[in-house]
């Protein structure tokens, strides 16, 4: 059997959900005899690759870079998961939305919260836009399966990986349908 493609993608997150992917401890030496990761910030991979079996796509849409992976990425697999609350909800990184559009946001803290120099960052190709909202992967590409928790837990994510690499669609028991 071909070993799934496997990638891990970072958006506007903490890498908080990336820790805990890796705190599958040794199941990931069994992980790595059944998947390949071809993408993923632990790894050097700059490209998105094509035909990507399954994404684990932590945190929100909240700039021009994130939204435009989130578009290839959906273009380039069978399987999105929202991976983590900031990716299902916005959570933590949507928590920016109150406090207005994105200009006043940069503007309160970086000129009004600046002390020596204050100044907007806007190095163009360096310093990605911030989008007016920050969204919930949902809200910008279809997503095929929500994965909840800021981090979900370890055991959360073996139960969908071990579903996905079985070929069944991934059911999570009602004790891990939940946020935070
Ligand atoms: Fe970090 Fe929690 Fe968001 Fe994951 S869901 S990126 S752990 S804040």
């Amino acid at each position: 059997m071909d070993k799934l493609r496997l990638a891990t993608v970072w958006l506007g997150g903490c890498s908080g959900c990336h820790m805990s992917f890796l705190d599958l401890d040794e199941w990931l030496i069994d992980l790595a005899g059944m998947a390949d990761v071809v993408f993923s910030p632990v790894m050097d991979a700059k490209t998105y690759p094509a035909e990507v079996d399954v994404a684990l796509v932590e945190g929100a849409v909240a700039n021009d870079e994130n939204r435009e992976m989130a578009h290839r990425l959906r273009a380039a697999t069978r399987y999105v998961i929202s991976f983590g609350d900031c990716a299902v909800t916005g959570n933590v990184t949507a928590m920016r939305n109150p406090l207005g559009l994105a200009l006043e946001v940069l503007r309160s803290v970086y000129i009004e919260g600046g002390d020596l120099n204050p100044r907007i960052p806007d190095e163009t190709g360096i310093v990605p836009t911030l989008l007016d909202k920050v969204l919930p992967l949902h809200q910008v590409v279809p997503v095929d399966f929500h994965l909840p928790g800021c981090p979900p837990p370890a055991s959360r994510i073996r139960l969908v990986l071990e579903a996905l690499l079985e070929g069944r669609v991934p059911v999570l028991p009602p004790e891990d349908r939940k946020f935070g």
